[in-house]
């Protein structure tokens, strides 16, 4: 059962559980203040994004299920290559009130520039979000280089503005329980939901990308022993079939799953000598709601670099796909 469904949280409810995730990093990290604060305005801006388009009209991905199957056959992500028209009109100024809060919280003058470039329309909000949603690094880099903006910085605006819509668009095409205004906690659905979504074609998916967008995910998060993988994106959760490289599919002696800490075996790294990728794995007691994976990322920062330490890396994103 590949696609494990993340139940909606209420956005008064996702603020509270992430308030509660930053003070615990707090508690033992105080040198990480900076970095905290940061995320904590850039990830209100991105919940009242999601607020704003789930509130909206979701986008529907009307494909025919067979020609679905096919490509996840293919192992062609569901989005790829397919024309979805996005909000630009709400996406743009989010982009503008991200790169003012980056610029505050120590990004300085790349990010003024970024912001100028977006406002001028030099760098034009259109293709440079249609560009992230179809996951296209190499194609962001050249058109920042070429105006002389810092690529990594870009791609981060564009990738935290266009995720809420990712999401969205992934719980509309695969499952979407309601949102609820009960504050229901995230919770590992024993099923796929049935009926009406595209999750009967992922029942073959075993790939490490996200069958959706094609990212690979932050981390995996193990509720009740299943190894979920969670999309660095659009938050999809997903499970496979197989205890592998999620790289490369080395299952053998070269794939080593190991604690850096002696007595925090619940925090792992899964190493692969055969690619040189890791990929971090935390048991939780829930899968964390979109968009907190972030702060997943940021609790197990120590994780990234004991890997890195190693030389291990996180491999850059697929080339783009071929639907
Ligand atoms: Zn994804
Ligand atoms: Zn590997």
């Amino acid at each position: 059962m590949p696609y494990v469904t993340v139940q909606s949280v209420a956005r008064n409810h996702l603020l509270d559980i992430a308030m509660q995730r930053w003070d615990r990093i707090l508690e033992r990290r105080p040198d990480l203040k900076p970095a905290v604060d940061l995320q904590q305005r850039l990830l209100t801006l991105v919940i009242e994004l999601a607020h704003t388009i789930d509130g909206g009209r979701l986008p529907r991905l009307s494909l025919p299920p067979k020609y679905i199957a096919t490509k996840l056959t293919r192992g062609v992500p569901v989005f790829a290559g397919e024309p979805i028209p996005l909000p630009v009109q709400a996406l743009h100024g989010v982009m503008l009130r991200l790169c003012g809060t980056l610029a505050e919280g120590g990004a300085g003058e790349p990010a003024e520039h970024i912001r100028s470039a977006i406002e001028s329309g030099s760098l034009e909000a259109r293709s440079l979000l249609a560009a992230s949603l179809a996951r296209e690094q190499a194609a962001i880099r050249t058109a920042a280089v070429h105006r002389g903006l810092a690529p990594d910085l870009v791609w981060l605006v564009a990738e935290l503005a266009v995720s809420p819509f990712a999401h969205a668009l992934q719980r509309a095409f695969f499952a979407s329980p309601a949102p609820s205004e009960q504050g229901d906690r995230p919770r590992l659905a024993s099923s796929p939901a049935e009926g009406r979504t595209a999750a009967p074609a992922l029942a073959t998916w075993n790939r490490g990308y996200c069958p959706a967008c094609g990212s690979w995910p932050a981390l995996a998060e193990v509720v009740g022993g299943h190894r979920v993988l969670r999309c660095s994106f659009c938050a999809l959760a997903w499970e496979l079939a197989t205890y592998a490289c999620i790289y490369c599919g080395e299952d053998a002696e070269p794939f080593v799953t190991a604690a850096p800490e002696e007595e925090r075996k619940d925090r792992r790294v899964e190493i692969c000598k055969g690619c040189a990728g890791y990929l971090k794995t935390v048991d939780v007691p829930e899968l964390s709601p979109f968009p907190l994976l972030a702060i997943a990322d940021l609790e197990t920062m120590d994780l990234d670099l004991a890997a890195m330490e190693r030389g291990y890396t996180r491999p850059s994103l697929k080339d783009s796909f071929q639907p």
